[in-house]
């Protein structure tokens, strides 16, 4: 027996309503909730796919650093090292973010601040611009 969930694609800001059916081999099966005054049972593209992104398969679980799994503090020690060195190199604006568009608005706040305040660069945007 499987139960339904109620939930909203994760995928932007339009909040499309969705509903998830478990299936017995661990897969789900997703579609567009009639009741939603979003979306009124459509999806695009994306949300109708969301399905075929729950399995784990070829998801990067652990932080890796050239291809060797380390643990959070040495990759962002890797990750900074780095960019302090580019940008001594080359300048600020040698270095850009690319960030999730998924972000919420104080995590999205955090990134522009850093980028802009604190790196001295315009470059960041987010996926929203090519996935929308
Ligand atoms: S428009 Fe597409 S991506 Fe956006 S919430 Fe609706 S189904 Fe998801």
């Amino acid at each position: 027996m499987s139960t339904e969930v109620r939930t909203t694609c994760p995928y932007c800001g339009v909040g499309c309503g969705v509903i998830v059916t478990p299936e017995s081999n661990g897969q789900v099966k997703v579609r567009g909730d009639n009741a939603h005054p979003a979306n009124l049972g459509r999806l695009c593209s994306k949300g109708a796919a969301l399905g075929e992104t729950i399995d784990l398969e070829g998801r990067l679980l652990a932080p890796e650093v050239d291809g060797i799994q380390t643990d959070w503090d040495h990759a962002l020690d890797a990750v900074s090292q780095r960019f302090r060195a580019v940008i001594e190199q080359h300048g600020p604006d040698a270095v850009a973010f690319y960030v999730s568009g998924q972000l919420l608005t104080e995590d999205y706040y955090v990134a522009n601040k850093l980028m802009k305040g604190c790196i001295g660069s315009a470059n960041i945007d987010t996926n929203s611009r090519l996935c929308m």
